[in-house]
């Protein structure tokens, strides 16, 4: 076993029985602080600024427990970018938030060959959030009876739906058989919500409709083919949260000013880390989605275990001569503006910069987030063509260890 470092291993040992509690009111700043300081004590290192935010940590209920403060995490912003979406038209100044140092001077750079160009033509063409219970039958051919009912019995279900929320419509299910096991995912739209808690509870109800009108053996809300916080080739062919694609015509002065490179540089080193990607297995063909997804994400409410399926993305490109053709589609991008995270007021204000917090603004968010991925993936694709890659982190994007917290 290592050693422990500052503090005692007893503390540590000990430290499940002890965490403050407030019985009343655990969301009030004085539980929370109870708790930080607890912390403090045992860990020999002052824990401050967690608690000295200004955020009232009442507000965080449903969102989290045992809150002992607020991570600061830093938010910078890229822009103007120009946008030609359905729902976001315009220049746009996006908030993303990261430690990772170049990131927002990359995404920036890639925002003005963007914009310099004409912008990004952006469409959202999916937009359903599943759960996928399974149901086991006493064997094959009951399985598949049972497929054929539950299929038959599609209205059924969308009026058990309804009686769970406003807002989350079931609009179709698809159905894959195991041996006597059928594996049911259900296709819901889900409003400006991305929609889990409300599916949730969709699901279960229709789970308990089906276990009450049909002779099944037992069922599982979840049997993991819907799928939640996985990379998986199903929601990338199917789609899951919106499903968006995206696509820029650059200029040749902009590649060479801008950019520092050729459309034909760019287009052959692309067609060369697909066949890369191929070989490694990856799901998806992209520089680094999930930079963009985990920055836009955590500035804007989103919840970050959903990086795993939204940075699920396909670069094309195609020299037009010396001009660059490039698109991008997302098949998996899972967001919302509506519940979670959003309302939280950091969360807000970084949504309310885009003007995409709140009702009849998901799509738009997805636009502005696809726009903002391809402003990355042109400018890493170049970086790494022009040889700069290297020296843009050297410059922007380095850290020593301080030796003080308050360093
Ligand atoms: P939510 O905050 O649980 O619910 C959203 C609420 O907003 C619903 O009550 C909905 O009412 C209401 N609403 C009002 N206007 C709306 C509009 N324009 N569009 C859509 N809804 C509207 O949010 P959620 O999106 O369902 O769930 C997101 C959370 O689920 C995230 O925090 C995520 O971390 C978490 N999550 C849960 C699971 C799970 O298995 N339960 C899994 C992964 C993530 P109606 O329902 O009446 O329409």
């Amino acid at each position: 076993m290592g050693k422990v470092a500052r503090t005692g291993q007893k503390n540590h040992e000990s430290a499940r029985m002890k965490l403050p509690k407030d019985r009343d009111n655990d969301y009030s700043a004085e539980a929370m602080k109870n708790r930080a300081s607890y912390l403090s004590e045992l860990s020999n290192f002052p824990v401050s600024h967690l608690t000295s935010g200004s955020v009232n940590p009442e507000l965080t209920r449903g969102n989290i427990e045992s809150i002992i403060g607020f991570a600061q995490v830093p938010v910078g912003v890229i822009g103007p970018l120009r946008i030609n979406g359905e729902h976001a038209n315009g220049d746009f100044y996006v908030p993303l938030s990261t430690t990772e140092g170049a990131l927002i001077a990359s995404y920036n750079r890639g925002a003005r060959a963007v914009s310099l160009s004409g912008g990004v033509n952006v469409v959202v063409t999916g937009d359903s959030m599943q759960r996928a219970p399974y149901f086991v039958l006493e064997n094959v051919f009951k399985a598949r009876e049972f497929v054929e009912w539950i299929q038959a019995n599609l209205s059924a279900l969308q009026e058990v739906t309804a009686t769970t929320t406003r807002h989350g419509k079931l609009d179709n299910l698809r159905c894959f058989l195991q041996g006597r096991t059928a594996f049911v995912r259900l296709n819901f739209s889900t409003g400006d919500a991305m929609g889990m808690n409300m599916i949730t509870k969709a699901s279960y109800e229709i789970c308990r409709y089906i276990e009450a009108n049909y002779p099944i053996d037992h069922y599982v809300i979840e049997s993991n083919m819907a799928v939640d916080k996985k990379p998986a080739h199903i929601n990338s062919i199917l789609g899951r949260g919106k499903t968006v694609t995206a696509e820029v015509f650059f200029k040749k002065a902009v590649v060479n000013r801008v950019l520092r490179t050729t459309a034909k540089a760019i287009d052959d080193a692309y067609r060369r880390q697909v066949a890369g990607g191929q070989m490694a297995g990856i799901v998806g063909s992209n520089g680094h989605i999930a930079n963009g997804i985990a920055a836009l994400f955590l500035a804007c409410g989103q919840d970050l275990a959903n990086v795993t399926e939204s940075c699920m993305g396909y670069i094309y490109t195609e020299a037009l001569g010396d001009d660059l053709y490039v698109s991008l589609q997302l098949p998996s991008l899972i967001i919302g503006t509506v519940g979670g995270g959003v309302s939280l007021p950091t969360q807000r204000e970084c949504l309310e910069i885009i003007g995409c917090y709140g009702k009849g603004k998901a799509k738009k968010f997805a636009e502005v987030a696809a726009a903002t991925l391809m402003a990355g993936e042109i400018s890493l694709a170049a970086s790494l063509v022009a040889g700069d890659f290297v020296t843009a982190h050297e410059k922007y994007g380095r850290n020593r260890p301080r030796k003080k917290a308050s360093e």
